[in-house]
C-alpha cells in the first residue's frame, strides 16, 4: 500500500489505465493532462455532432487483462467490425490485405507478369548487402511490386525517401518474417493473425467513449482529472522526484509526489527537470524525433462514398495518406445518416509546409484531393474540422535506441518515477501495449518488479496469457533442434559403424558359440560381401563391407534430409515474405 501522493502525467490511454489501477487498489491519484479532454491520441473530437478520431483507432489485443478490461468498460457499446479497408491506386480499388485474383484482375496479365518476373529477377540477383528499406523491399519482392505497393505510402508516412531509411527498421516492424515464426507458422497455421486482421472492435461513438468512461471510473473512485493542467517543472532530489509544478486556467500550482507516472513525451520530461540534467541526457533527448499528423474532417453530402473504414492513398500526385470513412466505423459517428464524414490524413513532420498551413488551405487542399481522386465533389462538401497532432509517431531513425539508452539510464536513477506509454517510451506502440506499461507502473509501486522497457505485448506479459496465439507458436528451441543441419559425416560413420558391429557379431558369435552349427543363411551373405565366409576372418569383412553400405546410406540419408529441410523451410519463408505483404501498411 502507498500513502503518497501518486501522480500521473497524461491523461491518454496509457495515464488513464494506471489511475484506473491505483483506483482499483484503493489509491486516489491525481492525473494532468494539457488538453481539454480526455484520451490523448486517441481521443474522439466531436465537431457539431461529427466525431472524428486521431486517425481511425482499432481496438484489438492479444492481451485478455486489456481485453476484458475494454468489454468491462463498455460493454454493449463496445462494437465488433469486419474490416474493410482497400489501397486506392491509379484509380482502382485494390482489396488489402492484398490478394491474388484481386490484385491480378486490376493490375492486368501484361503488368502482373511483369511483377512477376521482376519478383525472379530480385530472388536471383538480389542486393548482396540490404542497406536501406528499399533494398530489403526489393530483395523480398521485387522493384516494381516495390514501386506499385509500397514506396509512395511509406514516404508519405515517413516523410523521407524509402532508400534514406535503414533497413533494420522494416525487420523490427515487420515481425513474422523471423525464420523460425515462418516455419513454425507453416507448421501450426496462422489462424489468429488472420482473424485479427479482418475484425476489431470498436466503441459506438469512436475511442473517446472508452476514455470517458475510464475517466468517469476514476472520478467515482475518488481520484482526479485535471484537464487544461499542462506540467511545466519536475523538481527532484536526491534521485527522487519531490513536486510537480503544473499551469490551471493560467495559475501555477505546485503540487508534493510520492510516485510519479509520466505518459508525455520523454523529450519533453527531460526538459522539465529541475534542476537540469547533464548536457549529455538533454542532447539526448532532443536527438529523438517524432513524425505528427493532421486529419482535416469534412463533410460530405452524400450519403454513401465508399464502404471501406479507410482507404490507402498511394497516389503520389497527392499529399493524402488514408482517407478515413467515419461512418462505416460505426454509424453514430455522424449524426445524419444522409451525410458522410471523412478524415484527409497527412503525416507530416512540426514545423514543416504541411504543419505551418492555416486551416483554410489545409481545407481547400484536402476538399481539392478527395474530389481529385474521384471520391466526392467539391460542391458537396459542406464543413470542415481540422485538429493536429504533434509527436504522433515515435521515430527509429539510426541512432534513437542510443539516445534512448542514454535517457532510460538516466531516469533509471530515479526512483520514484517511472515513464510509460507510447511517447513516454519512445516506442511505436498501440493502445493496449500503452495501457499495460500504465497498469504494471502501478503494481511496481505495489512492490511489483516489472522491466516496463522489456514489456512486449505480443508475447503476453502476463501468466494470464499463456492461452493466447503466440504461446502455442512451436518454441524457438525446439525447432532450432528439430530443423538444424544433419552433419553428413558424423551421422553416416555412425549408421556404418552400426552396421558393421552388427554383422561383426553375427559373424563371429555362431563361430565361437556355436562351432560347426552354422546357420546356413549367413553363408549366403558370401553372394553380397566378396571373399565373405563364417570365420573369424570372415566377421572382418562382413563388418567392413557393411560398414561401407552403411557410410554411404547414411550419408544419402543426411544429405536428401537437409535438401527437403532446406527446400520446405526456404518455401515457409517465402510465403511468410509474400504473406507479410499482405498487411504490410499495418506495420508502418
Ligand atoms: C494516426 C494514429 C493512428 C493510430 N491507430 C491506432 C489503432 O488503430 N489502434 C491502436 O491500438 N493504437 C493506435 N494508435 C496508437 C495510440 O494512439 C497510442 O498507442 C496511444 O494513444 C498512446 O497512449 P499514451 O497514453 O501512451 O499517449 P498519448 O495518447 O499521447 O497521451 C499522452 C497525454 O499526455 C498529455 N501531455 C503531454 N504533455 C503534457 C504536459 N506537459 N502536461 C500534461 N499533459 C501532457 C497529452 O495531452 C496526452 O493527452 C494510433 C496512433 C496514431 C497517431
Amino acid at each position: 500500500m502507498t500513502d503518497e501522493t501518486v501522480l500521473i502525467l497524461g491523461a491518454g490511454p496509457a495515464g488513464l489505465s494506471a489511475a484506473y489501477e491505483c483506483i482499483n487498489r484503493d489509491v486516489r491519484p491525481i492525473v494532468l493532462d494539457k488538453e481539454n479532454t480526455v484520451g490523448g491520441m486517441a481521443r474522439t473530437n466531436n465537431c457539431k455532432g461529427y466525431y472524428f478520431d486521431i486517425g481511425g483507432h482499432r481496438f484489438f489485443t492479444k492481451n485478455q487483462r486489456i481485453g476484458r478490461l475494454w468489454q468491462d468498460m463498455l460493454g454493449d457499446d463496445f462494437l465488433k467490425v469486419d474490416r474493410m479497408s482497400r489501397i486506392y491506386h491509379q484509380g482502382r480499388f485494390f482489396n488489402y490485405p492484398l490478394d491474388f485474383i484481386n490484385t491480378l484482375s486490376n493490375l492486368g496479365i501484361a503488368e502482373s507478369l511483369l511483377i512477376v518476373l521482376s519478383y525472379c529477377k530480385a530472388q536471383l540477383l538480389p542486393y548482396p548487402q540490404e542497406r536501406s528499406f528499399e533494398e530489403w523491399v526489393i530483395n523480398r519482392f521485387g522493384s516494381r511490386l516495390y514501386r506499385t505497393f509500397l514506396k509512395t505510402y511509406t514516404e508519405k508516412v515517413w516523410g523521407i525517401p524509402c532508400h534514406k531509411i535503414q533497413s533494420g527498421w522494416a525487420e523490427q516492424r515487420i515481425k513474422g518474417l523471423s525464420l523460425m515464426s515462418a516455419v513454425s507458422n507453416a507448421l501450426i497455421g496462422t489462424q489468429k493473425a488472420r482473424s485479427l486482421i479482418n475484425e476489431f472492435h470498436y466503441p459506438l461513438k469512436g475511442p473517446g467513449m472508452m476514455w470517458q468512461r475510464f475517466q468517469q471510473a476514476i472520478l467515482a473512485g475518488g481520484g482526479r482529472v485535471e484537464l487544461n493542467s499542462k506540467a511545466v517543472g519536475l523538481n527532484h532530489k536526491n534521485g527522487r522526484i519531490t513536486g510537480v509544478t503544473y499551469i490551471h486556467n493560467e495559475k501555477t500550482v505546485e503540487v508534493p509526489v510520492g510516485h510519479l507516472i509520466s505518459s508525455i513525451p520523454i523529450t519533453r520530461l527531460v526538459s522539465l527537470l529541475e534542476p537540469k540534467t547533464p548536457d549529455e541526457i538533454y542532447k539526448a533527448a532532443h536527438r529523438l524525433s517524432y513524425r505528427a499528423f493532421i486529419i482535416v474532417g469534412l463533410v460530405v453530402d452524400k450519403k454513401d462514398l465508399f464502404p471501406d473504414q479507410w482507404l490507402y492513398i498511394h497516389s503520389p500526385n497527392v499529399q493524402v495518406g488514408r482517407i478515413q470513412n467515419f461512418k462505416n466505423w460505426s454509424s453514430a459517428m455522424v449524426p445524419d445518416p444522409r451525410k458522410t464524414s471523412v478524415g484527409m490524413e497527412y503525416f507530416c513532420t512540426e514545423g514543416d509546409e504541411i504543419w505551418t498551413m492555416p486551416d483554410s488551405d489545409l481545407t481547400e487542399m484536402a476538399s481539392r484531393e478527395l474530389s481529385e481522386l474521384g471520391l466526392a465533389h467539391m460542391d458537396d462538401i459542406q464543413d470542415s474540422f481540422v485538429m493536429r497532432q504533434p509527436n504522433a509517431y515515435p521515430i527509429y531513425d539510426h541512432s534513437y535506441q542510443k539516445q534512448l539508452d542514454i535517457i532510460r539510464d538516466f531516469l533509471g536513477t530515479i526512483d520514484n518515477l517511472q515513464t510509460i506509454g507510447r511517447n513516454g517510451m519512445h516506442r511505436y506502440n498501440n493502445m493496449d501495449h500503452s495501457m499495460l506499461t500504465g497498469v504494471l507502473a502501478v503494481e511496481n509501486i505495489f512492490g511489483e518488479n516489472h522491466d516496463l522497457w522489456d514489456l512486449n505485448v505480443d508475447r503476453g506479459y502476463l501468466e494470464e496469457d499463456d492461452k493466447t496465439a503466440d504461446r502455442k507458436l512451436i518454441p524457438e528451441k525446439i525447432l532450432t533442434q528439430t530443423f538444424a543441419r544433419m552433419d553428413k559425416l558424423a551421422f553416416a560413420t555412425a549408421v556404418g559403424s552400426v552396421l558393421g558391429l552388427i554383422f561383426f557379431i553375427a559373424t563371429i558369435w555362431p563361430v565361437i558359440i556355436e562351432g560347426d552349427m552354422v546357420d546356413p543363411r549367413l553363408i549366403l551373405l558370401a553372394q553380397y560381401f566378396i571373399g565373405y565366409t563364417v570365420t573369424i576372418k570372415g566377421a572382418f569383412v562382413a563388418s567392413a563391407y557393411s560398414f561401407g553400405w552403411g557410410f554411404l546410406l547414411g550419408w544419402l540419408f543426411a544429405y536428401l534430409r537437409n535438401l527437403f529441410i532446406g527446400l520446405y523451410i526456404f518455401r515457409a519463408k517465402k510465403k511468410a515474405e509474400l504473406l507479410s505483404l499482405r498487411d504490410f501498411f499495418d506495420h508502418l
